[in-house]
């Protein structure tokens, strides 16, 4: 049966600790409450039902956004008879920077939260104001602007035009502004910016008069038209690309820069008639009239799809909605003295202490992040603006002393004045996620606790992934930019649709592109790795990858895509789509061959935050494994011992299924002994090198579990009548639910009893050569009913003392059963006077408490689930607490009431899961079990439940 034999192939995750004090946590619902509280602040205090306020607003926000006063007043509005019920008071939804970041970036969004608090701190930032997110909700919610919004704005405004002496819409000297969204929880590039924001056929002309550079000012009004075409009047962003690519052409200008004023001139024009033609009215001229349709713009873009599928991928909740920030425009595109450039108060790739970013004299801030123009290393603003680098490097330095985080920061040069246009924290790799926290502990910056509580543990999965082999010998055609770490190999897909299907469908894909957009997102999400031709370190194929742990090379020169053809060329050679690539983010090698791929090392910094979590958690961290070379693999990696041994593996291989087989087809008890007999010893080898791997750590040997037929061949391939009889004999309608786990061991006991047979003659074998006897822990799988383990505890006692006594020799072991089935946890207390200890078996517990088959729900309905918001994730990856969790706590609190000092794991693939290794956590389970790979991220996790218990988390801090 395909469906079980990939269910066997997949890493689980089992735990425990021999000697580990299992103490008991207490599960009362006082204990459900206060964790509820801790979820619901770790979302940013917007959790459903009786969080919220009666206007369904999350109750920080109606609280935050209007005075005490108010409220007051409004309470006893309402005691009134109407109609002076009727009589509603103004919320606030305009915050000026200049106020200071007090009213929380929950209301004010990450950006403008970093705003305002940079304006407190006194570093330079332009002047403007904030519409708050609330503003956004109740637009959302009500379809229209919230009564007072425009008001607000028009005041907001006004302030604006006092402090920077300039007017909105001016003739002459025009004040212009830029609109752009700015949400609670980072969403980089997700959401709509729109800028120049007040110039019209009038302003411009005011503009070049007033800056003596008619250039820059059609300059900037061609980019408002584009822009505000694209976003706020849905005329294809494409089509104003693809004009200016024209005029180009026309004038034979190689770059945007070397086209003059009066081509720019005659660009907006034809931007105008673009816009004409596809929003079917004039450019709007009234900058007023733009600055409320810019506003309504960027709320709506809160709910484009590309949006939704990043929350989605992040898990950010979809009513927080977004900010909008009205920011004074300052350029950097007014000549040689201006420039833009990003910039991280640490490498971003690799953590190395220092300023890392990139410039361009001469630009816009757009130009850098859609990968127009290619941008320059930060030490060429150095040379080209000494003055305005030495205030950046100083800004940079107090901004990271006092967000005590690694800063990602937008700044514009003006006429050489610095402006810093936006900070927050930085995105950065895995690899350098390790190296910032643990230089920063040195630093004094922050404590070790802190450290490991930043440390996104779902991250370091990215550091585990495969790289090149170092031995592999290969000729990279191509060479682009190490955006992100990390190898991968597959098929070439040139647009995000594909790659999302064919990711879908199991294969593995490249996706390969010019430059990405938001709107590629579904694609990279699914695509193993990304290539793109164009764009920097900061471009959005680079940021985005490096996110989501993906490998990715940027701004590859070798690179030419034909989309009609759907064919590319690297280095020279063409492909066609589907062909195989490989490519290294580390180094920036693109490779037409299938390179082979090795899992990566452990860092000293790895090591070191390891280390520190290791002292803090209380978790144990065990690992699946069925080999000595896993189990070695594991210990590498710091598992404590072993948490699931399946058995079955051993049965699967090349050389033992034919034995394995004359088993199964055996008529009676004899013959089927006679074949055990000789499939004993490569057992024990097995269990021997198992045991010696994990010296003195406990092994759990799961006992055999998978329905006998799997491992006879097809009807098709039966070479004899007998066989095809017995094949049939042993088939099963749903043979997961079948004759497997304990149940095959009651029918045929004589497995079971070579097993154990096997497992106590190694255990004697190891202890003489190594001096160490092995802890041995023997587990019993898919029981439901407490007689079926009183059975095969008595099996496992005899079998073990007749091979003990004829070996005249003693070895401790212990006798347990995985809890996997509804009815084990309910009747728990029953079962666990048979049990030396209970390992939650969650990869079944999850199947049977929801009914779903976990091959036929992955590749099928479940993903329309998740699509479709049925679930919020996928079950069978984070434990579903409220219903298999139920039952584990059921589980719990009746098997305790009768052996307080049962030990308790966890060994279905939720182990390695960050977030269900909480929740094992506050279970107060001994141990955790996962593949190997994952028993860092599960050492790490584990260490920050204690932390989180213990009121240590880790705070978003910046933008
Ligand atoms: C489980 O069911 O959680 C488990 C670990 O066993 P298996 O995945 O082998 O069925
Ligand atoms: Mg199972």
């Amino acid at each position: 049966m395909p469906g079980a034999a990939r269910r066997r192939t997949r890493a689980a995750c089992p735990a425990v600790p021999r000697g580990h004090d299992a103490r008991r946590r207490s599960t009362s619902p006082e204990q459900d409450d206060r964790r509820r509280s801790r979820e619901h602040e770790s979302r940013g205090g917007l959790a459903d039902g009786p969080e919220r306020g009666a206007a369904g607003l999350p109750r920080e926000f109606a609280r935050r956004a209007r005075p005490p006063a108010l409220t007051r007043r409004r309470a006893r509005l309402r005691d009134l008879p109407a109609p002076y019920g009727k009589i509603r008071a103004v919320t606030r939804y305009v915050y000026d920077y200049a106020e200071g970041g007090d009213a929380g970036r929950e209301l004010l969004g990450g950006k403008g939260a970093g705003l305002a608090e940079m304006t407190a701190l006194g570093v330079p930032v332009p002047g403007g104001f904030v519409v708050s997110t609330q503003a956004c909700v109740e637009y959302m919610r009500a379809g229209r602007e919230p009564d007072g919004l425009s008001e607000q704005v028009d005041e907001a405004i006004g302030r604006l035009e006092e402090a920077t002496g300039m007017r909105f819409g001016d003739p002459h000297e025009p004040l212009l502004v830029s609109v752009r969204s700015g949400a609670a929880i980072s969403m980089p590039g997700m959401m709509d910016t729109i800028l120049n924001l007040g110039l019209g056929d009038v302003a411009v002309e005011g503009l070049a008069e007033s800056t003596g550079n008619p250039r820059f000012a059609y300059d900037a009004y061609r980019r408002l038209v584009q822009m505000y075409g694209d976003v706020v009047s849905g005329v294809s962003g494409q089509r104003f690309e693809d004009e200016l690519d024209r005029m180009k052409a026309e004038r034979g200008a190689a770059q945007d820069v070397d086209l003059t004023a009066d081509d720019l001139r005659e660009l907006v024009e034809r931007f105008k008639a673009i816009y004409r033609e596809g929003a079917g009215e004039e450019f709007p001229q009234d900058a007023r009239d733009q600055l409320g349709r810019a506003i309504r713009a960027v709320f709506d873009s809160w709910d484009v799809p590309r949006a939704q599928v990043y929350r989605r991928a992040h898990r950010i909740p979809d009513d927080l909605g977004t900010a909008v920030n009205v920011v004074r425009m300052v350029f950097g595109n007014k000549g040689d003295s201006s420039g833009t450039g990003v910039c991280f108060t640490r490498d971003p790739s690799t953590g190395e202490p220092g300023i890392w970013g990139e410039f361009l004299v001469n630009a816009q801030g757009e130009d850098v992040v859609a990968g127009i123009r290619t941008p320059e290393p930060l030490e060429r603003m150095k040379e080209a603006l000494p003055e305005a680098y030495e205030q950046l490097v100083e800004t940079l330095r107090s901004l990271e002393a006092h967000y005590r985080e690694m800063q990602d920061i937008e700044f514009t040069v003006e006429d050489g004045r610095l402006y810093i246009l936006q900070t927050r924290t930085g995105k950065r790799t895995a690899v350098a996620a390790l190296r910032i926290v643990v230089d920063m502990v040195g630093e004094d910056l922050i404590s070790y606790e802190e450290a490991i509580a930043r440390i996104e543990a779902g991250q370091l999965d990215q550091l585990l992934h495969p790289m090149i082999d170092p031995r592999a010998e290969y000729e990279p055609a191509a060479k682009g930019l190490n955006a992100s770490p990390g190898a991968a190999k597959g098929a070439i897909v040139l647009d995000a649709d594909t790659a999302e299907e064919r990711g879908r469908a199991g294969e593995d894909v490249i996706l390969v592109r010019r430059e990405t957009t938001p709107d590629d997102i579904h694609g990279l999400i699914q695509a193993r790795g990304v290539l793109t031709a164009h764009g920097g370190m900061t471009s959005h194929a680079a940021v985005v990858a490096r996110g989501m742990g993906k490998p990715c090379v940027a701004g590859c020169e070798g690179l030419a895509i034909d989309l009609d053809a759907r064919t590319v060329s690297i280095g020279g050679r063409e492909l066609a789509e589907g062909e195989t690539i490989t490519i290294d983010g580390g180094s920036g090698h693109v490779i037409l061959e299938d390179v082979e791929l090795v899992p990566p090392q452990i860092n000293e910094h790895f090591e070191t935050i390891l280390g520190w979590a290791d002292e803090v958690r209380r978790l144990r961290v065990r690992a699946n494994a069925d080999t000595p070379e896993d189990a070695a693999k594991a210990r590498e990696f710091g598992a404590e011992g072993i948490g699931l041994c399946r058995t079955e593996h051993m049965f699967m291989a090349e050389d033992r299924l034919p034995v394995v087989r004359a088993m199964i087809l055996a008529t009676n008890e004899e013959e089927r002994r006679e074949a055990l007999e000789r499939i004993l010893p490569l057992q024990q080898g097995d269990f021997e090198g198992i045991f010696e791997a994990m010296a003195g750590l406990p092994v759990t040997i799961r006992l055999l579990d998978p329905p006998l037929h799997e491992f006879l061949p097809s009807l098709e391939e039966a070479d004899s009548p007998q066989m095809a009889a017995r094949i049939r004999q042993l088939q099963e309608a749903n043979p997961m639910l079948g004759t497997r786990g304990c149940r095959l061991g009651l029918m045929f006991p004589e497995i079971y009893e070579m097993q154990v047979r096997a497992i106590i003659r190694a255990a004697l074998a190891v202890e003489e050569r190594t001096g160490g006897a092995p802890l041995v822990e023997i587990m019993h799988p898919l029981v439901g009913f407490a007689e079926e383990l009183r059975r095969l505890r008595g099996l496992t006692l005899d079998t073990a003392s007749a091979a003990l006594e004829q070996a005249s020799r003693e070895i401790d072991y212990l006798v347990g059963t995985m809890i996997e089935l509804p009815r084990a946890c309910l009747r728990a207390d029953e079962i666990a006077e048979h049990a030396d200890f209970f390992s939650f078996g969650t990869n079944d517990l999850t199947q049977t408490t929801l009914g779903f088959s976990r091959d036929d729900a992955e590749n099928g309905f479940l993903v329309h689930y998740l699509d479709d918001d049925v679930l919020p994730e996928n079950p069978f990856q984070t434990l579903d607490r409220s219903g298999v969790g139920d039952l584990m706590k059921i589980a719990i609190e009746r098997a305790r009431a009768v052996k307080p000092d049962l030990k308790l794991g966890i060994c279905g693939e939720h182990g390695g899961d960050p977030r269900s290794v909480a929740f094992c956590h506050d279970l107060g389970l001994a141990y955790v079990s996962c593949s190997p790979y994952r028993v860092p991220l599960a050492r790490l996790a584990a260490a920050q439940a204690a932390l989180s218990e213990a009121g240590v988390s880790a705070v978003a801090v910046g933008g």
